[in-house]
């Protein structure tokens, strides 16, 4: 990922600024898959990037189908999988992401009650 200090954006390489902005611009800055709004926050702003929804790993093209707006999270829940689809692939990352939320919540509620038999 390449971080654009003018726009603030990150752009996944190999392309250019232009054509990543064409993409965020067409997504309303939106991550597609959690919806994520890259323009709320500047740390949103920073998480932004542009995903290739066929890997560019498998050959996937810089083609603006092939193109979508995307927070770095999903980005990496989404790896080098392939999907035949956007929906498919929006419903994989959506699960992967629900079952690292229930993880840290039960990291985060353990953590919790672990402090509070200290304090007893
Ligand atoms: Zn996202």
């Amino acid at each position: 990922m390449l971080l654009d200090i003018r726009t603030l954006n990150l752009v996944a390489r190999p392309l250019t600024r232009e054509q990543g902005q064409t993409i965020l611009e067409r997504d309303q800055y939106c991550c597609q898959y959690c919806g994520l709004d890259g323009r709320a926050t500047f740390e949103n702003a920073l998480a932004m990037s542009v995903d290739f929804l066929h890997p560019r790993s498998h050959k996937g093209r810089k083609h603006p189908r092939n193109l979508v707006a995307c927070c770095r999270p999903c980005n990496q829940i989404k790896g080098r999988h392939i999907f035949k689809t956007f929906e498919e692939a929006k419903a994989f990352v959506l699960e992967h992401r629900e079952e690292l939320r229930k993880a840290w919540q039960d990291k985060v509620a353990k953590r919790a009650k672990a402090a509070t038999q200290k304090e007893t």
